[in-house]
């Protein structure tokens, strides 16, 4: 798949509007925990700069709901930026209210500009019209480097594509990379293959799983969604997080699972503790006796031992989402154990998604992974075979012979 290039496009003193992916994790302080993603923009926003641009960067962070709200603004993302980039970046005190339109039409070539979070204007996730405009109002050419929301058809995703024509917009390199990778896995994945899903978005990651089901030779689940999977086999899990309207979906994955032929593990033991807190009592059971109103927040050893000798053999390793709380000390062995073996391993290895790339840099194997995807719902749905919203306006259509 050919996107278009930011190489090709003429940049030169153009006031460009850059759609990246600062969505990082944070602490309960508000301290970046992970600044991957704001790390992984600084070509693109570098390479503009260098042709004298005016910059102006746009974002969402977190689940604000579509009105200004403190708690989500960009200030840490603006901190961070200017310590990487070396130079100031201003940031508007809204999206496309008063402050950013002026900010943005009186912006000089060579200076940067961030807009506060776009998901505080209700229509960035409804893919609005009116304000996919007024953003495209504010530059002369749009790059797209946010592969970590090109799942998602939203305003300055999509929408803002339709406002420029093939030259005047394309794929940062950061999308270009993601792609790339993407693609070459997804044709020639060196077999066995094997996906590790965890996390606790249960309803996005089932209906990943069953199209990734032909695609891969097993699938290792942990996590917060192994419990619904572990309550349609007759478990009683407690109160671990189950969501009950999806329990024949997730009967469903298993049935297709045995029909193709691909292994599918749960886990035999977790950690199970009486509340949802980080000094909570807890202790190891197995997955069939978690004690009623207790709740698993973690895989347990004898897990640990299944899932590494499952592993032992794999050439390609899809992580997505964490095995456990893994926020919480007490609740984060098992993710780390995961990662250690997936670092250890000489297969081809991929993690994807905000938490487990957070994970594997908390954990410091970050360096001995294969590819470390900025996106996880966007590689899980690359890997389905699914033509990402955000990249389709980007492909260059192929001539005809
Ligand atoms: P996701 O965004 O779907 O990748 O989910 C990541 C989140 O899942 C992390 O914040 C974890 O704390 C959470 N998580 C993982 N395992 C569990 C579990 N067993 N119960 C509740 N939450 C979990």
């Amino acid at each position: 798949m050919q996107l278009l290039n930011i190489k090709d496009i003429d940049l030169y003193r153009k006031k460009v509007f850059i759609r990246c992916d600062f969505n990082v994790p944070m602490d309960e302080f508000g301290n970046i925990t992970d600044d991957r993603r704001i790390r992984s923009a600084v070509a693109t926003i570098n390479y503009c700069l260098d042709q004298d641009c005016a910059v102006i960067l746009a974002s969402h962070m977190g689940r604000p709901k579509g009105e200004i709200d403190k708690k989500y603004s960009l200030e840490p993302v603006q901190l961070r930026l200017q310590q990487l980039l070396k130079r100031h970046v201003d940031l508007a005190k809204d999206v496309v209210g008063e402050d950013a339109m002026q900010k943005a039409y009186d912006l000089p070539n060579h200076e940067v500009l961030l807009l506060e979070n776009l998901r505080f204007e209700k229509g960035e996730t409804k893919n609005d019209e009116k304000l996919s405009k007024k953003l495209a109002e504010m530059a002369e050419v749009y790059i797209n480097d946010a592969f970590g929301v090109s799942h998602r058809a939203h305003a300055s995703v999509e929408g803002i594509t339709h406002f420029f024509d093939n030259d005047h917009k394309a794929a940062g390199f950061l999308l270009q990379k993601e792609i790339k990778f993407f693609g070459t896995l997804i044709r020639r994945p060196t077999r066995p293959f094997a996906a590790i899903v965890g996390g606790s978005k249960v309803s996005g990651k089932l209906e990943a799983l069953i199209n990734l089901l032909p695609r891969v030779d097993k699938v290792l689940i942990g996590g917060g969604m192994a419990f619904t999977f572990l309550k349609q086999l007759g478990y009683d899990v407690g109160n671990s997080l189950v969501e009950d309207d999806l329990l024949e979906e997730a009967q469903h994955i298993m049935d297709e699972a045995r029909r193709l032929g691909v292994k599918f593990y749960l886990p035999v033991d977790v950690v199970a503790a009486q509340t949802f807190a980080a000094d909570s009592v807890s202790k190891v059971t197995s997955a069939q006796e978690i004690p009623k109103g207790w709740m698993g927040l973690d895989i347990g050893p004898a897990t640990v031992r299944l899932y590494r000798s499952v592993l032992a053999d794999v050439q390609t390793v899809l992580w997505n989402g964490p095995m456990g709380v893994y926020e919480m000390d007490r609740f984060a062995r098992g993710s780390n154990k995961i990662a250690h073996l997936v670092a250890d391993s000489y297969a081809t290895t991929v993690v994807g998604g905000g938490d487990t790339a957070d994970l594997v840099q908390r954990v410091g194997v970050d360096e001995e992974l294969t590819f470390i995807s900025t996106g996880g719902g966007a590689s899980l749905e690359l890997l389905e075979g699914k033509v990402l919203p955000g990249v389709k306006p980007l492909i260059v259509e192929e001539e005809e012979e």
